[in-house]
Order: structure tokens, then sequence, then C-alpha cells
């Protein structure tokens, strides 16, 4: 891999080589934290999405007909050479991404668990074997895999979430067509070089760098491309699973969040605190998962909202790679107006604004784009900052009378990705595991902290129903095929002869 940020050209990889875009456009990398110039890449088209599918349908003949165990053992090849290099892309995510150092490590760890897990499944890849119900004749189900896959990934997890998407890909036996965020292009390219140092074939894994409605809305329409997943908006989403319909693609959506932490009045008050500050600031508020709104029990509403904000104070904003930082950077330019709107549009329906509320100067911080950790206080559930996802550094307190009140306002939105609750009484927590609407419970942590092998996803407007991590991918990336083996000799018909 080299390193030399800022100059560097980059290019598409189609077929095994790395190949400029057609038209020849480019556009650049830069960093959120400081400006900086990361890399130089293709502003892709059509035509270079149609050649980089065409070699992903070609290579697919004889991928799927290398044995399971073998594509694992590329990918556990994969998984140790991230390792390896950990550093090197942990540094380069905070400058081209933003995040704090400790966090970038995380994200390629969350790549290298997921990684050696879908190695692992190379030799499993179950399906079931059963009774027929006819003498002398065997029944199985097998995994299939599919064909092209269009995998297109969001800037705020930008090595972790292409392996959420990748690895159980090509384990399964497809072939890809890699289309990563324009925000984190460098990220996606290292991503792929890597899986080509593991011993990939040429064309199993294509990238074509560019934007969603150039290369992004040429795949989700491409007639060879049967599988799409996205993680993205919901605006997104809803826009890709229409224009796939006419296809009657098999389409996997991770969309938005507003997810709550619950604090009741019994609840250890120093570990929620915690809990929240890491849950609404870590990785500035840009996770899926993030908490953007606290609903607390009046009997501690008081204390809490004091700790909260007195804590909320003492981070430290910065570069993320330079130590002390514990909130990095937003996105980009328009992230930062974003969040801000949203401390107008909170203000003016009448929420208090505890702390924050403005971008951060001065140090430096006016080359990147920072924005102070923001608390409102008194937050109707109905208010616009407790409804819409804000995707920054801000959450929304709201004061409620009781755990089922608690569990009706947590469950008064549209998402349903991740969900918390600090109690002590066992009691209560059963209750919230199970009326909590949401792909994901927390019990006394906060709403982020996911592990590779169980589902990740949402319910309601968070996605379609599919999940990814654990043994729920696979079933994005493969077909069942039900086999039935009839080694009688004679013509058995099922549910006619059924005299046994
Ligand atoms: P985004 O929707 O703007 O973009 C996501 C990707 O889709 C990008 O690569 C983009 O280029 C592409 N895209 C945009 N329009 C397209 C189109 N018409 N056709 C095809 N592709 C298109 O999202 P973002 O700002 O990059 O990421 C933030 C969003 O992602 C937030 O809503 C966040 O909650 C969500 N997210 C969800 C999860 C999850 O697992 N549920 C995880 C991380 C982020």
């Amino acid at each position: 891999m080299t390193a030399v940020l800022g100059m560097e050209r980059f290019r598409n990889y189609v077929g095994g080589e790395w190949v400029e875009a057609a038209n020849g456009e480019t556009f650049e990398s830069t960093s959120p934290a400081n400006g900086e110039t990361i890399g130089t890449f293709p502003k892709s088209g059509a035509d270079d999405v149609d050649r980089a599918v065409e070699a992903a349908k070609a290579a697919f003949e004889d991928w799927r007909l290398v044995p399971a165990p073998r594509r694992g053992e590329i990918l556990f090849r994969f998984a140790q050479l991230l390792a390896e290099r950990k550093d090197e892309v942990a540094e380069l995510m905070s400058r081209e991404m933003g995040k704090v150092l400790a966090e970038a490590g995380g994200d390629v760890q969350e790549a290298i668990d997921m990684s050696l897990y879908m190695a692992g499944e190379g030799r499993r890849l179950s399906g079931q074997t059963t009774p027929s119900e006819l003498r002398d004749k065997f029944n199985m189900s097998v995994r299939m895999p599919i064909g092209v896959v269009g995998v297109i990934t969001p800037w705020n997890f930008p090595i972790a979430i292409p392996s959420w998407k990748i690895a159980p890909a090509l384990v399964c036996g497809n072939t890809i067509v890699f289309k990563p965020a324009t925000d984190t292009p460098l990220l996606g390219q290292r991503f792929v070089e890597l899986l080509d140092e593991a011993g990939l074939p040429k064309g199993v894994l294509n990238v074509v760098h560019g934007g969603g409605g150039a290369v992004g809305d040429r795949l989700v329409r491409h007639p060879d491309v049967p599988v799409i997943t996205l993680t993205g908006s919901r605006e997104t989403g809803v826009q890709v699973l229409r224009n796939a319909a006419e296809g009657l693609k098999h389409v996997h959506l991770e969309l938005g969040g507003k997810n709550a932490i619950i604090v009741l009045d019994d609840a250890d008050l120093d570990l929620a605190v915690e809990g929240i500050v890491w849950s609404a600031f870590g990785t500035s508020g840009q996770r899926c998962t993030a908490a953007s709104r606290v609903i607390v029990h009046e009997a501690v509403y008081e204390p809490l909202q004091r700790r909260l904000v007195a804590a909320a104070e003492k981070l430290r904003l910065g570069p993320g790679w330079e130590p002390g930082t514990d909130v990095g950077p937003v996105i980009n330019a328009r992230a930062l107006e974003k969040i801000h709107s949203y401390t107008e549009i909170g203000t003016g329906e009448g929420a208090k604004l505890l702390t924050g509320g403005e971008v951060a100067t001065g140090n430096g911080l006016e080359h990147g784009f920072y924005y102070r950790p923001t608390i409102f206080g008194d937050v109707d559930p109905g208010m616009r900052v407790a409804q819409e996802e804000i995707f920054g550094p801000t959450t929304a307190l709201i004061r409620v009378r009781d755990a089922g009140e608690a569990i009706r306002v947590a469950n008064g939105v549209r998402y349903g990705l991740s969900s918390s609750i600090f109690t002590r009484n066992v009691n209560t927590a059963f209750r919230a595991m199970r009326d909590l609407q949401a792909g994901i419970t927390y019990i006394n942590a906060g709403t982020i902290g996911a592990e590779v092998h169980l589902p990740f996803g949402g319910t309601k407007d968070t996605g379609n129903g599919h999940r990814e991590a654990g043994q729920a991918a696979l079933d994005v990336f493969t077909e069942w095929k039900s086999i039935y083996v009839d080694y009688s000799g004679k013509l058995q018909k099922a549910q006619i002869d059924t005299a046994g």
C-alpha cells in the first residue's frame, strides 16, 4: 500500500486492472478535519459501471465453482493483512473520515472480525437435510450464490460497512461491483487493494468510484445486477427500492435511526451518563445507532441533565489523530449546516438549549467542520428534533413519568434501529426487551456496541426486513434451492402415493 496523501491519482478497479473513468473526469477527497487533499478519484459514469458489471458477470462463472472453504481462506488472509495494517488504515480513516483514532481502530477491527467470521462460514454455509414422505428418497436444501452484487456504502463506517456486505457476498460465491461513498473513496480503495493482495481472482471484486446519481443509480438499474445492498439514508433507500422494482431485484437496505436511551429512576446514573456521552457524541453523533434521544424518568431528570451537560462540556474537539481528542469533525460543510439548522429548529420549537448549539472555532478548528456537542432539554416527543435523524452531535432530553410512558415515547418514531434502557429492575428490563420496537436493545449500556456474529439492522423505516452480520447476512447473498433425490428406481408421486 502506498500512503502518499494529496497528490496521488487513484483509479477504478475493473476486471483486475486499474483504469481511469471513460469520461476522464475526477473528484477530490479532502479531510473534514483540516481540508487537506487526500487524493483524486475517477468521477465515473454509466459506461464504467457497465464495464465493471461485465467483468463481474464473467468472473462469476468460475468463482461460484471455487469451493467455499477456499473462498473463505482468501477472507482469512484478508483479515490477517488488515490486522497487520490496522494502525495505518485507522490513521488514514482519522484523516479522510474524521473519527478519533481509537474509534477508527474499532472500525477496522470490526472488518477483521467480520472477515474471520465469514471465512469460517466457508466451511459451514449450512442447509437442511430432512426425511422424505416417500421411501428411498433424499431431501435437502442448499444455499446458492445469486450473481453480481451491487454494494453501495456510506462514509461513516468506511471499512466496517463494506466488510459487512463484501465478506458474506464473497464467501457465498457472488461477485461484486462496489461503489464507496464519495467522502471516503481512499478507504474504499484500500479495502479493495488488500482483498486483491489476499488473492482474490480478477473480476471477482470491482470498484467504481463516483456519485450516487451516476454510479449508484446505474448499478441499481443494471439488468445484470440481481442484488443491491445499500446502507444510507431513508430517502436514498426509498429511491433505490423504487428504481430496482422494475428489475424485481433483491434489495437489502440498512437505513437511518432515531435511537433512544431510557434512564429510569432506579438506574446507576454515573453509568447512564457515561453510556449517553459515548452513544450521543462518539463519532460526532454520526453513527446510525447514535443516541439522539434520552428519555428520562422525572425523578432523576434534573441530576441526570446536570451531570450530562457537565460531561459534554468537558469533551475536547480536534482532529481525530491528535491524542486527547474526544470528538472529531463532522463529515462535510453540508452536514455542518444541516446539524446547525436543527439547533435553530429545536430552539424555534421551544426546546431548551442546554449546551453547545454552535460551530466550533479557535485553535485551528475553523479549518475543519467541528460542531459543539449539543443537548436540548424539555423536549416534547413530537418536536422535529425528537423525530428526525440529525446525524450529528445533538441529543434531546425528554421527561417521562414511568417506564410505560418511556417505552411508548421510545417507540413513537418512524425508525427502529437501536434502543437502550438503564434500570436495575429485572422485570422492567425484560418488558423493555420485549416491547421496544427496534432491531437491537441494550440493557445497562448505550445504543452502540454491536458484535459481528449477531444480526444487525432495524425495524420500521430503518430497513426492509433484512439483517446484516451473523447468519442472517447469508440470506441476503444466497437463494435457497431444495433438492429431491429419488433412488427408488420408480416414479413416486408426492402427496399422491401416500400408502408408505
Ligand atoms: P446517503 O443515503 O446519502 O448515501 C449512501 C450511499 O448511497 C452513497 O454511496 C451514495 O453515493 C449512494 N446513493 C445516493 N443516492 C443514490 C441513488 N439514487 N442510487 C444509488 N445510490 C445512491 O447516506 P450517507 O450520508 O452516506 O450516510 C448516512 C446515512 O446512512 C444515515 O441516514 C445513517 O443512519 C445511515 N446508516 C445506516 C446504517 C445501518 O446499518 N442502518 C449504518 C450506517 C449509516
